[in-house]
């Protein structure tokens, strides 16, 4: 059964594509929780953190670094943002197919709530 983001990979499903590449793609979230939010996804569906080995090393990099990019190309790099990701159900998880948030564009509060 096909993750959701595999589905949005393979065109199934629709995606707001800011980025496409053989290893890691980048769509905006349906549900934005600020004027930027991105989700920065594998194309391999690695389920959650807890899965990523030693041989994902380079495409996690690969995954910041594109983070980082995609914020100076956003234009919020220079006042700052968050790079999240949800772990399971006390991180929050709803989708499990690794993915990076990328949120700003205003100030974004206090990091949890408590
Ligand atoms: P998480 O809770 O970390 O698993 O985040 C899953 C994210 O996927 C949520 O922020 C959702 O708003 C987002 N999402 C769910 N369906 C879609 C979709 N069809 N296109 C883009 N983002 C989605």
């Amino acid at each position: 059964m096909p993750t959701l983001f595999e589905r949005i990979i393979s065109g199934e499903i629709p995606g707001d594509f800011v980025h496409r590449d053989d290893q890691v793609v980048a769509f905006r979230d349906i549900h934005p929780r600020g004027p930027t939010h991105l989700l920065i996804v594998p194309v391999k569906p690695i389920p959650t953190l807890n899965d990523v080995t030693e041989a994902d090393t380079a495409l996690l990099g690969r995954m910041v670094t594109l983070a980082a990019e995609l914020a100076r190309r956003e234009g919020i790099a220079e006042d700052g943002y968050r790079l999240i990701v949800n772990c399971n159900r006390h991180g929050g998880q709803e989708v499990y197919h690794l993915h990076f948030h990328l949120i700003g564009g205003k100030p974004l509060g206090p990091m949890v709530s408590v």
